[in-house]
């Protein structure tokens, strides 16, 4: 399948300009080729054979966020991010895929503990700053033309994955009935452990069992650059864990997984045998942002300092990807002593888009100063998101712009444990005492 099967969808374009307002790349550079527009007439053009399919068209089809905003400013509701990753993954065929994505994801996203020793090494090199040497060597450019400065954006990365600690398999908890899933997303597995250990205990308030899964990759990476097969590949291993019967419900604290494993059944012709599998399978598919029942969990014996105020940062997987965006509130709102204080354009995307930064820093860095420059305005304690993308990003523009903001994932919020289980790699959040005492 190529792009010229999207033509029909492309030529609804009336070129009206609306998506300008919206798209946080435009509205960074100011550039027509940034914008959904411009970058449908780029589409338009390949087809029409006015353009060739060479590497001088990566930059325009890879500088996108796919953050969807486009698409919600857009009277026809041209689904443009849809179109790019088509567009990708068709250059991908005529001009190539690179090395180092062949290695992520042939050889390590499909296999949770080739991923947990490749983390464990990295570990080890940039927490004995051997990536110090390895930049001044030219050799990180490998992972990404801006590494060597992205590099940073991780301060420091933990020796061991949620998975090297807690064990795939079902423990016991304290409700009646619900048998429930719990998918480890690679960012939460290898990143935010502390965060999945909080969503961990609360699950286990809500859930008679709670299983961690031995799942791979959800293949959201793989798809956003445009290697569909390897997406539809990673998508069949997981179905065949989701799909026993044993669960009731599949959860996952991580919500560009939560969004993705949504659309497993897109990943599949409707004559494929699996397509109806995927749909089953997405059907008891929930973001933790969805478990109302969170919004009445008994939490530990803790409570926030008096005072302590949090702001909401909307996840594109969440609030576009999902139409998740008052559950979260509703959930910050309920929590007893918690000020919460709404962070203008705050379903922005943050620029984080997975790895976005390793290939387009200082875009990134811009749309990120926007949205620290609404933190600002909140003056929040904590500012609390349900995507670990979002969570290292947003940490990182704490640290750039000195501020004392706490970044944590909501899980941690819920079950009071933000002072012991706050992103470590927000300077702010590594230091001093918590913000919720004990009583
Ligand atoms: S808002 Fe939609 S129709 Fe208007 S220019 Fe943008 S993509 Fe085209
Ligand atoms: S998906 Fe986001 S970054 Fe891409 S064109 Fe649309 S608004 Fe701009």
């Amino acid at each position: 399948m190529g792009i010229s099967e999207d033509y029909d969808e492309i030529l609804h374009c009336s070129r009206c300009g609306f998506c300008q307002t919206a798209c946080p790349i435009f509205r960074s550079t100011g550039h027509e080729s940034g914008v959904a527009r411009g970058r449908l007439a780029l589409l338009r053009a390949l087809i029409e054979g006015r353009l060739e399919w060479t590497k001088e068209i990566e930059e325009p089809l890879f500088d996108c966020l796919l953050c969807g905003a486009c698409t919600s400013n857009c009277f026809t509701a041209i689904p443009t991010s849809n179109l790019i990753v088509n567009a990708r993954a068709e250059y991908l065929e005529k001009v190539g895929r690179k090395p180092i994505h062949r290695l992520l994801f042939d050889q390590l996203l499909p296999y949770p503990r080739r991923l947990h020793l490749t983390a464990r090494a990295v570990a080890l090199g940039k927490n004995t700053k051997i990536s110090d040497v390895a930049r001044a060597l030219g050799l990180l450019k490998i992972f990404g033309r801006d590494f060597p400065r992205a590099d940073e954006i991780v301060e420091r990365l933990p020796a061991r994955a949620f998975r090297d600690e807690t064990k795939p398999g079902s423990r016991r908890g304290e409700g009646n009935s619900l048998r429930i899933g719990f998918f480890i997303g690679c960012g939460m597995d290898i990143i935010q452990q502390n965060a999945a250990n909080a969503t961990l205990g609360l699950l286990q308030k809500i859930g008679k069992t709670v299983t961690v899964l031995d799942n791979c990759c959800c293949g959201l990476p793989a798809f956003t650059y445009g290697d569909l097969n390897v997406a539809q590949k990673l998508a069949d291993k997981n179905m065949r864990i989701l799909g026993d019967g044993k669960f009731d419900v599949i959860v996952t604290d991580c919500s560009s997984c939560a969004s993705f494993l949504k659309k497993y059944p897109d990943l599949f012709p409707e004559n494929d045998s699996r397509h109806k599998k995927a749909k089953a399978i997405s059907a008891g598919v929930k973001d933790l942002l969805e478990l109302v029942e969170l919004v009445s969990v008994k939490t530990p014996p803790a409570v926030p300092k008096a005072g302590l105020s949090a702001t909401y940062h909307d996840p594109c997987h969440a609030v576009r990807g999902q139409g998740l965006s008052k559950e979260p509130r509703e959930i910050l709102k309920n929590i007893p002593g918690l000020e919460y204080r709404e962070l203008p354009e705050a379903d922005w995307c943050c620029g984080g888009a997975g790895s976005y930064a390793l290939s387009h820093y200082d875009l990134s860095r811009q749309v990120l100063d926007r949205k620290m420059e609404n933190v600002k305005k909140t003056g929040a304690d904590l500012l609390v998101t349900s995507c670990p993308a979002c969570i290292i990003h947003l940490s990182y523009g704490v640290r750039k712009h000195g501020l004392k903001t706490r970044v944590c994932h909501i899980s941690e919020v819920i079950a009071g444990r933000t002072a012991n289980y706050c992103s470590s790699f927000s300077g702010a959040c590594a230091s001093g005492a918590g913000p919720f005492t004990a009583t």
